[in-house]
């Protein structure tokens, strides 16, 4: 929360309210080291209504590198990625590629859960450009220290984190990018969130939504070997 001149509180945060992830980076950059050093990230402001940071599951020598958007109302009660309704649709599509969670290294583009209350429900906020942009030293240091093969960015937001830019997820699907710096030797893969089909279930078009998706994950899976 930042104050206008007239000192009125505003919503909107100041620069200094993001004074970004770089400063509470450690020296040593492990990914035990990262996991520990995240839940003292004061980057930007969404650690304030957050209960935990939500760091990344996996191993340091996992291939396939999946980012997803932010922690969503479960993951952040619980500390751990992609457990609540998407993370469960995406096991499932996982399973149906072939790929086993536990090979791959989850982690999302922000760190801390953004969102509003109405009443006692936390409702989902789409992180902005600068939590994004606050948080990055962190996904950076990630693919540094897992150097992963492949790298499969869930939805718009992991998108514009791990290539630096927006683009069009029907667009970009099923081409392949080149990594980031951090991860120069990386092919990078776009396809859709999981709650974007995770929305369709029940409806038309859900069938054809999750048989897309699970065919990215598999044509990324297949770049990595
Ligand atoms: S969202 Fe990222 S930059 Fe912001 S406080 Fe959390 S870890 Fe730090």
């Amino acid at each position: 929360m930042s104050k206008t001149s007239d000192g009125a509180k505003t919503d909107h945060p100041s620069d200094a309210d993001r004074p970004g992830a770089e400063l509470w980076l450690p020296e040593r950059r492990t990914l035990t080291s990262l996991r520990e050093a995240a839940s003292g990230c004061r980057g930007c402001e969404l650690w304030r209504d957050a209960r935990h940071v939500v760091f990344s599951q996996g191993r340091a020598s996992a291939a396939i590198m999946l980012v997803g958007e932010q922690p969503g109302d479960q993951e952040d009660t619980t500390g751990e990625p992609f457990v609540g309704p998407a993370g469960r649709l995406l096991d499932e599509a996982l399973e149906a590629a072939h790929i086993d969670r536990s090979s791959t290294y989850l982690t999302n583009a922000v760190k801390h859960f953004r969102h509003h209350a109405v009443g006692k429900r936390r409702i989902h906020d789409k992180p902005d450009v600068g939590n994004i942009v606050a948080c990055h030293p962190w996904l950076e240091a990630e693919l540094a220290a897992v150097k992963p093969a492949v790298v499969v960015c869930l939805g718009a937001t992991a998108v514009r984190a791990v290539l630096g830019r927006p683009l069009a997820i029907s667009r970009a699907r099923g081409q392949r990018f080149d990594g980031p710096d951090a991860a120069s030797e990386a092919g990078v893969f776009v396809t859709t969130h999981p709650s974007a089909v995770l929305r369709l279930r029940g409806k038309d078009g859900f069938d054809e939504a999750f048989d897309r998706f699970v065919g990215d994950l598999e044509a990324a899976a297949s770049a990595a070997r």
